[in-house]
């Protein structure tokens, strides 16, 4: 309490207010899936943050329960139960980064149970519930503030190569300037989890097993060992079901109807609904996985809606959001700047190949590359749980 008026406040009261303060303003944040790929760069990225000051965290597992948890939980915290709805429905806010299949087994149970906290999710699960939001807050922190102001309790962070796809090219739909978009993508195997990444490095490491015992000098008897060790029953395929070191798999996900995959079909539900749009815009292609280990990127093609000069195109672009950088359309700084290698790790989102394509002057090609842990998933959480702070606080 602050001294009577014209009293002069000692130092240790002075700290004492301001911890009191601090206190009064924390949130109770539980944090399920944190062990995960996303979980961890979320964990990293809160932790360089500093976002863990003002949040009381506790931390959930399905697989390790009564296991020491995260230095932020407090000295000698444990791992609670993932499953136990009493000890979710404690906090005000949970933040799951386990998986589609877990949203699906405990967030129904858990509204039945009476709980009305905030639910910040990574997975697909609940991203077109009508009383979801999809969050990417550079691109659409207008709809999460209205969310807000209404009252919805649930933001799901969008499918990575959409949202990446959006920080990319965010400027162009926020101009009206697009009719149509094709994306065909180049997608690492990290976005897939955690143990499909550590499944490609088995296989790479086969692979250069195969390699070292040809002659170094001949590259074709290089090739032939390295092919007849892929097609063996020796790679390691139990995750993808099939080879993916030195070589892609054309599908991702669950078949759907028309001959697409889930992965493809997101494009454009989810791409409208964080737009917000009333005419939806189609967006379609191929999505593709490869042998990267991080990053994922895209090969775009845009229909505009009229034929606007390169200028103008690379500036609106270049406005999308901080991170939005225009790389030259050349080979030296495309080979530099616009790789998964460069991009890993980072918040920076390139977009470069820019040229109109033979098509016609509406055609406008375009390359982009973006960290999908990153962009593509912790981040927006993370701002998201910041977000929450400052609308409780
Ligand atoms: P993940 O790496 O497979 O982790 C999910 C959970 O699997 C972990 O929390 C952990 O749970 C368990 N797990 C099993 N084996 C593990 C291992 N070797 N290392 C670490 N954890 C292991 O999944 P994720 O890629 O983070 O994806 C989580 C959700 O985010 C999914 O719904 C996914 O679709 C979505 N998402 C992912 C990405 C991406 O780039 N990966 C991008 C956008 C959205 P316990 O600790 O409880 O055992």
């Amino acid at each position: 309490m602050r001294p009577p008026f014209g009293m002069a406040e000692s130092a240790i009261g002075k700290r004492a207010r301001r911890v009191r303060y601090h206190l009064d303003r924390m949130i109770n944040v539980g944090f399920i899936g944190w062990r995960g790929m996303v979980g961890s760069v979320l964990l990293q990225r809160m932790r360089e943050e500093s976002d863990f000051e003002g949040i009381e965290s506790v931390f959930f597992t399905t697989s390790n329960v009564g296991g020491q948890a995260p230095p932020e939980a407090g000295t000698g915290a444990t791992l609670l139960d993932a499953y136990d709805l009493k000890a979710l429905a404690a906090c005000q806010v949970l933040v799951s980064c386990q998986g589609g299949d877990y949203t699906g087994k405990v967030y129904g149970d858990l509204l039945k149970s009476g709980w009305r906290g905030y639910w910040i999710d990574a997975a697909s699960t609940l991203r077109m519930a009508d009383d979801a939001v999809i969050i990417l807050d550079p691109v659409n922190r207008g709809v999460i503030d209205a969310a807000l102001q209404n009252g919805i309790k649930t933001y799901v962070g969008g499918n990575c190569t959409v949202s990446l796809m959006l920080m990319a090219l965010g400027g162009l739909f926020r101009e009206g300037l697009v009719e149509w978009v094709s994306s065909m993508t180049y997608q690492a195997a990290s976005g897939a989890g955690a143990a499909k990444m550590l499944e490609l490095m088995a296989q790479m490491d086969r692979l250069t097993s195969a390699a070292k015992s040809a002659p170094k000098s001949d590259a074709l008897t290089v090739e032939t060992a390295v092919t007849a060790m892929q097609r063996s029953a020796e790679m390691p395929t139990a995750e993808f079901g099939a080879p993916l070191a030195g070589s892609l798999l054309a599908w991702i996900d669950k078949e759907m109807p028309a001959g697409q995959t889930r992965e493809e079909w997101k494009g454009e539900t989810e791409t409208n609904k964080i737009l917000g749009t009333s005419k939806t815009i189609p967006v379609d292609g191929i999505c593709v996985r490869i042998g990267t280990l991080r990053c994922h990127s895209q090969a775009i093609t845009v229909k505009l809606t009229k034929d606007v000069p390169m200028a103008d195109v690379e500036s609106i672009l270049a406005s999308t959001t901080p991170w939005t950088k225009v790389v030259p359309n050349n080979k030296q700084d495309t080979i530099i700047d616009l790789t998964p290698t460069a991009v890993t790790g980072t918040l920076t989102v390139p977009v470069g190949r820019l040229h109109k394509l033979r098509m016609g002057p509406e055609y406008l090609g375009a390359f982009t590359v973006g960290d999908q842990l990153l962009w593509g998933a912790a981040e927006p959480l993370r701002r998201m749980v910041r977000i929450l702070r400052e609308h409780l606080g």
